[in-house]
């Protein structure tokens, strides 16, 4: 899915990929040939089992490295809910909008269905702050969705994959 954050992502560093098609045969790509987009790729569409990905990293200075992720991880700490159990930003960003932006603006952070919550620390985040249901989760998502369209003409796009009914 092209995961990225602080300015990077997968597609900056895979050099290629092998997976097992659909026909049980190994197939190489480079990375051109994974129609890297935002939080999405070609495997986002096939029933394509990756095997292994060859990656490039840059060598640097190990203080360097180590100040630059730790001043990462404590951003993290600081901006997203660790504390309690998510499965990431709920909604991709807008394309000319911050998402967690508007779903703050319309009142949302703290906002509870069952045991699902709109994160108060970061309103991109849905968590499940007391024993949630799927159903919690997916009123909340539905709610929310609602309610920027309704106030703030947004369409929110998932980020999160939905499995199952
Ligand atoms: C607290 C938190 C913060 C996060 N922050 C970020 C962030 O800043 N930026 C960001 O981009 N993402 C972020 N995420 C999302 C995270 O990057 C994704 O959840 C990640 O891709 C999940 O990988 P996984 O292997 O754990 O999950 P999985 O559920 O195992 O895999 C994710 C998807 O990849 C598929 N898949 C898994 N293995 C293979 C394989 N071998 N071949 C083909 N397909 C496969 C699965 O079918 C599924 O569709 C965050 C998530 C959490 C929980």
């Amino acid at each position: 899915m092209n995961a990225g954050a602080y300015g990077g992502e997968i597609k900056d560093v895979l050099i290629s990929s092998t997976y097992l098609n659909e026909n049980y045969e190994l197939v190489e790509i480079k990375n051109e040939d994974h129609e890297f987009k935002y939080r999405d790729s070609i495997f986002s569409k096939k029933d394509w089992i990756i095997i292994e990905s060859k990656f490039k990293v840059q060598y640097g200075n190990k203080e360097e490295i180590e100040n630059k992720r730790n001043e990462n991880m404590n951003s993290r700490i600081e901006k997203q809910p660790l504390d309690k159990p998510n499965a990431g930003s709920t909604f991709k960003r807008g394309e000319d909008f911050i998402t967690a932006k508007v779903i703050d603006e319309v009142g949302l952070k703290g906002y509870k269905i069952g045991g699902a919550m709109v994160s108060e620390k970061h309103a991109g985040f849905i968590v499940n702050y007391d024993n949630a249901s799927a159903k919690d989760i997916l009123d909340l998502i539905e709610y929310v969705k609602k309610r920027v369209k309704e106030e703030k003409n947004k369409d929110l796009q998932l980020e999160v994959l939905i499995i199952g009914d």
